[in-house]
């Protein structure tokens, strides 16, 4: 079951050289850890090498140590972050955040990676 208080956020505190907490408006709180998030970055890229079993993180010639160099808002639907590698295309839905918080491992809707809730 899906409530809207379930995925509405009420404020969002970027660390960028720690993670990410978000807390919902029924008061429930996130915490994220820069590399969980980076590991987990939902875009397609990202997705194809996790599906081949490589880790999306570092690459050669990523900067060292990870951080955030923005993020951004995508309307109501999820959050836009920008790393100090240059990969900035990964939008992380409220909704799998969130049930990735509850359950303890990134769940995302299989077509959340390009900037659209998935289509099924
Ligand atoms: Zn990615």
């Amino acid at each position: 079951m899906r409530s809207v208080e379930r995925t509405e956020v009420a404020d969002v505190t970027i660390e960028r050289e720690r993670g990410v907490t978000v807390e919902f408006v029924d008061g429930h709180r996130c915490t994220f850890e820069l590399l969980e998030l980076r590991l987990a970055c939902p875009c397609a890229g990202c997705r194809a090498a996790r599906d081949k079993g490589e880790q999306p993180w570092p690459t050669p010639r990523s900067p060292l140590p990870l951080s955030i160099a923005d993020a951004q808002f995508v309307g109501a639907w999820g959050l836009s972050i920008a790393w100090n590698d240059g990969h900035a295309t990964g939008i992380y839905p409220w909704d799998a955040l969130r049930d990735w918080c509850e359950k303890g491992a990134a769940q995302y809707p299989p077509d959340s990676g390009l900037g659209g809730p998935a289509a099924d």
